[in-house]
């Protein structure tokens, strides 16, 4: 089972974190249509927290910094080592 994100905490943490870029509804190069809510990225953070965590509340900061890699590298902490995740980018708008 993964560890909780949060420093010291020892739960089952099987709650993971992730983000997401959606599109907005329209249409294919096909012309046929794309709801609202497809993903350019959505990647997995790798982080994860327990029921007790889960659902205290946060603060949460987004930075974004342009690449040119074609990858999304998520940085994730609550105050302990940070956990760093690189994926890919597999789809276009
Ligand atoms: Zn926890």
């Amino acid at each position: 089972m993964a560890q909780c994100l949060i420093p010291g905490c020892n739960n089952p943490a099987p709650y993971y974190l992730g983000v997401r870029l959606r599109r907005p509804a329209g249409r294919h190069a096909s012309g046929r249509r794309r709801p609202s809510g497809t993903a350019i990225w959505a990647p997995n953070c790798d982080a994860n927290l327990c029921a007790v965590h889960a659902s205290q509340g946060y603060k949460i900061e987004i930075t974004l910094t342009p690449l040119a890699t074609r990858q999304i590298t998520t940085e994730t902490d609550a105050g302990g080592t940070p956990i760093v995740k690189t994926t890919s980018i597999n789809h276009y708008p």
